[in-house]
């Protein structure tokens, strides 16, 4: 199970539910658990609600904003500045709290962000990962914004893709020695048709996730060709309509873009370990 941050849609009938919930929570609940709003700092489109205060030039704001760039260069897309609400917890343990109360059915996890009738809020807690975990929901935010109808894997692998610190190109150590270690127990090879049939976050493993992330890592970093793929998938997303799923659009290469990733996986773990032992 993904441990980390995830994205969750809660729409429709859900949406009435929670209201409904939220009206009734004073009496069902004598001190339920409350939003983080006693401070709010407005940093260009993100809006930072929390229970403690948070200097207006602490570095993290800044590289959340850079991140909109970034993503909007890397998939040669426009990204809409709409307002990002952020709920910042100082505690983990008042965070969990209120996410039990107001979203029981979401499973434990460090951050959510949560889309209700397409408007987006971001939760989390000001733990030892948060700037790694606000990367991840900011970068479901702007996808969100910018491409409404992203598919899950996508979502998921480009959230992977961002939440790494700027300038390493999106290399993610865990994943790679992850999927590296099933690599040698002959345990998993990568399938991207099965990866975009995975309808909901709520089945998707922590390998999941990590493929989702390699196939992005793939798309993006490896050559102009592979890049420009992914960037005519995202623009045809945008554009609207019906939109064949990328592993129709790779054919009878697909087999070879899978044999691909592997070598691609292997080559960045061989890297990966001769950047560790130096
Ligand atoms: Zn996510």
């Amino acid at each position: 199970m993904k441990t980390g941050p995830c994205r969750t849609r809660v729409v429709g009938c859900w949406t009435a539910w929670l209201l409904l919930l939220a009206m009734s929570g004073c009496r069902l609940f004598k001190h339920a658990p409350v939003l983080p709003e006693q401070h709010r700092l407005v940093h260009r489109s993100l809006v930072i609600h929390s229970d403690f205060p948070i200097g207006a030039n602490h570095p993290m704001l800044e590289e959340l904003i850079a991140e909109r760039n970034a993503l909007s260069e890397r998939l040669r897309i426009s990204v809409p500045a709409e307002p990002i609400p952020v709920y910042l917890f100082e505690r983990a343990d008042t965070y969990h709290a209120f996410i039990g109360h107001r979203f029981p059915e979401f499973p434990r996890r460090r951050a959510f962000f949560v889309e209700t009738d397409g408007r987006p809020a971001i939760y989390a807690y000001f733990g030892r990962r948060v700037a790694e975990d606000l990367r991840h929901e900011v970068a479901h935010a702007y996808l969100h914004a910018a491409v409404p109808n992203i598919p899950l894997w996508l979502d998921e692998g480009l959230a992977e893709y961002f939440e790494v610190p700027a300038g390493r190109h999106g290399f993610h150590a865990l994943h790679v020695s992850r999927l590296a270690t099933l690599l040698d127990m002959a345990v998993w090879r990568p399938e991207l048709r099965r990866l975009e049939a995975i309808a909901s976050v709520d089945h998707m493993t922590q390998d999941d996730y990590a493929e989702a992330w390699a196939w992005v890592h793939f798309l993006l970093e490896t050559s102009a060709v592979r890049r420009s793929r992914l960037r005519d998938y995202v623009h045809d997303l945008q554009a609207g309509g019906s939109v064949a799923p990328l592993s129709d659009r790779l054919g009878e290469s697909r087999n070879a873009s899978e044999d691909q990733l592997i070598t691609h996986i292997r080559q960045l773990a061989v890297l990966h370990d001769r950047t560790a032992a130096k």
